[in-house]
Protein backbone atom coordinates (compact mmCIF):
# COMPACT_ATOMS: atom_id res chain seq x y z
CA UNK A 1 0.00 0.00 0.00
CA UNK A 2 1.23 3.73 -0.87
CA UNK A 3 1.69 6.22 1.78
CA UNK A 4 -1.06 8.86 1.88
CA UNK A 5 -0.27 11.82 -0.48
CA UNK A 6 -1.92 15.05 0.56
CA UNK A 7 -0.45 17.21 -2.00
CA UNK A 8 -1.16 15.15 -4.75
CA UNK A 9 -5.42 13.42 -3.34
CA UNK A 10 -6.60 16.65 -1.81
CA UNK A 11 -6.53 19.07 -4.49
CA UNK A 12 -7.64 16.92 -6.93
CA UNK A 13 -10.94 16.38 -4.90
CA UNK A 14 -11.10 19.54 -3.27
CA UNK A 15 -11.05 21.35 -7.18
CA UNK A 16 -13.63 18.35 -8.10
CA UNK A 17 -15.84 19.43 -5.11
CA UNK A 18 -15.78 22.87 -6.11
CA UNK A 19 -16.36 22.36 -9.85
CA UNK A 20 -19.13 20.37 -9.07
CA UNK A 21 -20.50 22.85 -6.64
CA UNK A 22 -20.80 20.35 -4.12
CA UNK A 23 -20.94 22.41 -0.97
CA UNK A 24 -23.15 25.44 -2.03
CA UNK A 25 -26.93 24.79 -0.19
CA UNK A 26 -29.74 25.52 -2.24
CA UNK A 27 -32.17 28.19 -1.28
CA UNK A 28 -35.37 25.71 -2.35
CA UNK A 29 -35.08 21.78 -1.83
CA UNK A 30 -37.29 19.16 -1.22
CA UNK A 31 -34.48 17.46 1.97
CA UNK A 32 -35.29 18.03 5.45
CA UNK A 33 -33.33 21.15 6.46
CA UNK A 34 -30.06 21.17 8.69
CA UNK A 35 -27.82 24.16 9.78
CA UNK A 36 -24.31 23.22 10.94
CA UNK A 37 -23.03 26.58 12.03
CA UNK A 38 -19.68 27.00 13.61
CA UNK A 39 -18.55 30.32 15.64
CA UNK A 40 -17.20 32.38 12.60
CA UNK A 41 -13.04 33.05 12.87
CA UNK A 42 -11.89 36.61 13.76
CA UNK A 43 -9.60 37.80 11.02
CA UNK A 44 -5.94 37.65 12.95
CA UNK A 45 -4.20 36.50 9.62
CA UNK A 46 -3.30 32.94 10.37
CA UNK A 47 -5.52 29.83 11.20
CA UNK A 48 -4.27 27.97 14.11
CA UNK A 49 -5.08 24.31 15.56
CA UNK A 50 -7.53 25.52 17.91
CA UNK A 51 -9.56 26.69 14.18
CA UNK A 52 -8.70 23.06 12.63
CA UNK A 53 -9.92 21.07 16.13
CA UNK A 54 -13.08 23.11 16.06
CA UNK A 55 -13.93 23.48 11.97
CA UNK A 56 -13.19 19.77 11.86
CA UNK A 57 -16.02 18.82 14.06
CA UNK A 58 -18.28 20.84 12.26
CA UNK A 59 -17.34 19.41 8.75
CA UNK A 60 -18.14 16.06 10.00
CA UNK A 61 -21.67 16.74 11.46
CA UNK A 62 -22.06 18.89 8.02
CA UNK A 63 -20.57 15.50 5.69
CA UNK A 64 -22.74 13.36 7.90
CA UNK A 65 -25.23 14.71 8.09
CA UNK A 66 -25.58 15.55 4.09
CA UNK A 67 -24.75 12.02 3.31
CA UNK A 68 -27.74 11.06 5.55
CA UNK A 69 -29.85 12.84 2.46
CA UNK A 70 -30.14 16.53 4.49
CA UNK A 71 -30.33 19.97 2.64
CA UNK A 72 -27.19 21.08 4.70
CA UNK A 73 -26.68 24.78 5.21
CA UNK A 74 -22.95 24.81 6.48
CA UNK A 75 -21.91 29.02 6.24
CA UNK A 76 -18.51 30.45 7.35
CA UNK A 77 -17.86 34.23 7.80
CA UNK A 78 -15.24 36.92 9.71
CA UNK A 79 -16.00 37.99 13.08
CA UNK A 80 -14.16 41.36 11.72
CA UNK A 81 -14.96 44.24 13.34
CA UNK A 82 -13.38 45.99 16.19
CA UNK A 83 -10.74 47.41 18.51
CA UNK A 84 -8.65 44.20 17.75
CA UNK A 85 -8.11 45.16 13.73
CA UNK A 86 -7.67 48.48 14.60
CA UNK A 87 -4.20 47.47 17.15
CA UNK A 88 -3.06 45.44 14.41
CA UNK A 89 -2.91 48.19 12.02
CA UNK A 90 -1.48 50.36 14.13
CA UNK A 91 1.19 47.64 14.85
CA UNK A 92 1.47 46.89 11.55
CA UNK A 93 1.14 50.70 10.02
CA UNK A 94 -1.57 49.98 7.38
CA UNK A 95 -5.60 50.97 7.35
CA UNK A 96 -7.40 48.73 9.29
CA UNK A 97 -9.63 47.78 6.09
CA UNK A 98 -6.72 46.93 4.45
CA UNK A 99 -5.17 44.72 6.91
CA UNK A 100 -8.36 42.70 7.62
CA UNK A 101 -8.72 41.95 4.31
CA UNK A 102 -5.46 40.82 3.54
CA UNK A 103 -6.15 38.75 7.10
CA UNK A 104 -9.22 37.52 5.38
CA UNK A 105 -7.72 36.21 2.31
CA UNK A 106 -5.18 34.15 3.82
CA UNK A 107 -6.96 32.54 5.84
CA UNK A 108 -9.39 31.57 3.38
CA UNK A 109 -7.08 30.28 1.31
CA UNK A 110 -5.46 28.00 4.58
CA UNK A 111 -9.56 27.00 5.52
CA UNK A 112 -10.00 25.79 1.87
CA UNK A 113 -6.90 23.91 1.65
CA UNK A 114 -8.35 22.18 4.54
CA UNK A 115 -10.79 21.18 2.41
CA UNK A 116 -14.04 22.19 4.73
CA UNK A 117 -17.22 21.93 2.90
CA UNK A 118 -18.75 25.53 3.47
CA UNK A 119 -20.75 27.22 1.16
CA UNK A 120 -18.42 29.97 0.44
CA UNK A 121 -21.05 31.97 -1.87
CA UNK A 122 -22.74 33.07 1.64
CA UNK A 123 -19.57 34.08 3.01
CA UNK A 124 -20.26 37.19 5.69
CA UNK A 125 -18.07 39.73 6.69
CA UNK A 126 -19.25 41.71 10.03
CA UNK A 127 -17.00 44.47 8.52
CA UNK A 128 -18.80 44.67 5.37
CA UNK A 129 -21.56 47.74 4.92
CA UNK A 130 -24.06 44.48 3.32
CA UNK A 131 -23.87 42.89 6.65
CA UNK A 132 -23.40 45.91 9.54
CA UNK A 133 -26.50 47.79 7.56
CA UNK A 134 -28.44 45.00 9.59
CA UNK A 135 -26.73 45.31 12.73
CA UNK A 136 -27.55 48.67 12.56
CA UNK A 137 -31.07 48.20 11.15
CA UNK A 138 -31.48 45.74 14.80
CA UNK A 139 -29.87 48.69 16.67
CA UNK A 140 -32.57 51.20 15.72
CA UNK A 141 -35.62 48.53 16.27
CA UNK A 142 -33.97 48.75 19.80
CA UNK A 143 -33.64 52.37 19.89
CA UNK A 144 -37.45 52.55 19.19
CA UNK A 145 -38.65 50.29 22.01
CA UNK A 146 -36.20 52.20 24.49
CA UNK A 147 -33.92 49.26 24.86
CA UNK A 148 -30.91 50.79 24.29
CA UNK A 149 -29.77 53.84 26.36
CA UNK A 150 -26.67 55.80 27.30
CA UNK A 151 -24.83 56.50 30.49
CA UNK A 152 -22.03 56.78 32.39
CA UNK A 153 -20.31 53.48 33.36
CA UNK A 154 -17.50 52.24 35.09
CA UNK A 155 -15.49 50.16 32.71
CA UNK A 156 -12.63 47.70 32.27
CA UNK A 157 -9.55 50.02 30.41
CA UNK A 158 -6.84 48.83 28.93
CA UNK A 159 -4.58 51.27 28.68
CA UNK A 160 -2.12 49.37 25.88
CA UNK A 161 -5.18 48.25 24.01
CA UNK A 162 -6.77 51.45 23.84
CA UNK A 163 -10.01 49.41 24.79
CA UNK A 164 -12.94 47.95 26.98
CA UNK A 165 -12.44 44.45 28.22
CA UNK A 166 -15.53 42.12 29.54
CA UNK A 167 -15.36 40.96 32.83
CA UNK A 168 -14.03 37.88 31.41
CA UNK A 169 -10.89 39.45 29.60
CA UNK A 170 -9.81 40.34 32.61
CA UNK A 171 -7.28 37.82 34.07
CA UNK A 172 -5.01 36.65 36.76
CA UNK A 173 -4.34 39.66 38.86
CA UNK A 174 -6.89 42.44 37.18
CA UNK A 175 -4.54 41.73 33.84
CA UNK A 176 -5.26 42.37 30.32
CA UNK A 177 -5.80 38.91 28.62
CA UNK A 178 -4.06 39.89 25.17
CA UNK A 179 -1.26 42.02 27.30
CA UNK A 180 -1.15 41.60 30.46
CA UNK A 181 -1.24 45.53 31.18
CA UNK A 182 -3.17 46.11 34.68
CA UNK A 183 -6.69 47.09 33.84
CA UNK A 184 -7.80 50.07 35.04
CA UNK A 185 -11.83 51.33 35.96
CA UNK A 186 -12.68 54.12 33.81
CA UNK A 187 -15.38 56.05 33.39
CA UNK A 188 -16.90 56.15 30.28
CA UNK A 189 -20.62 57.22 28.26
CA UNK A 190 -21.58 53.94 26.82
CA UNK A 191 -24.54 52.38 25.13
CA UNK A 192 -26.52 49.57 26.87
CA UNK A 193 -29.34 47.48 25.61
CA UNK A 194 -31.70 46.75 28.42
CA UNK A 195 -31.39 42.88 28.47
CA UNK A 196 -32.25 42.97 32.18
CA UNK A 197 -36.36 43.63 31.50
CA UNK A 198 -35.66 39.74 30.30
CA UNK A 199 -33.43 38.14 32.60
CA UNK A 200 -36.75 36.17 34.44
CA UNK A 201 -37.78 34.66 30.90
CA UNK A 202 -34.24 33.64 30.05
CA UNK A 203 -33.51 32.35 33.10
CA UNK A 204 -36.76 30.21 32.94
CA UNK A 205 -36.59 29.39 30.00
CA UNK A 206 -33.21 27.52 30.78
CA UNK A 207 -35.23 24.74 32.40
CA UNK A 208 -36.53 24.21 29.03
CA UNK A 209 -32.90 23.34 27.45
CA UNK A 210 -32.77 19.32 26.59
CA UNK A 211 -29.64 18.09 26.50
CA UNK A 212 -27.66 20.58 28.05
CA UNK A 213 -24.72 19.60 30.54
CA UNK A 214 -25.76 20.77 34.12
CA UNK A 215 -22.77 22.55 34.78
CA UNK A 216 -23.36 24.87 31.79
CA UNK A 217 -27.21 25.66 32.33
CA UNK A 218 -25.20 26.47 36.19
CA UNK A 219 -23.22 29.19 34.08
CA UNK A 220 -25.74 30.83 32.39
CA UNK A 221 -27.90 31.40 35.25
CA UNK A 222 -24.86 32.90 37.20
CA UNK A 223 -24.40 35.01 34.04
CA UNK A 224 -27.46 35.99 33.93
CA UNK A 225 -27.74 36.62 37.47
CA UNK A 226 -24.63 39.37 37.44
CA UNK A 227 -26.21 41.20 34.35
CA UNK A 228 -28.87 41.40 36.83
CA UNK A 229 -26.96 42.47 39.33
CA UNK A 230 -24.81 44.86 37.44
CA UNK A 231 -27.50 46.74 35.19
ZN1 LIG B 1 -4.33 44.90 26.72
Amino acid sequence: MTDYQPAQIEPKWQKFWEDKKLHQTPDKSDKPKYYDLVMFPYPSGKIHMGHVRNYAIGDVIARYKKMRGFNVLHPIGWDAFGMPAENAAIQHQTHPAAWTEKCIQNMTKQLKRLGLSYDWTRQVTTCQEDYYKWTQWLFLKFLEKGLAYRRQAKVNWCSNCQTVLANEQVIKDHQCWRCDTKVEEKALEQWFLRITDYAEKLLLDIEKLEGWPEPVKIMQRHWIGTSVRVG
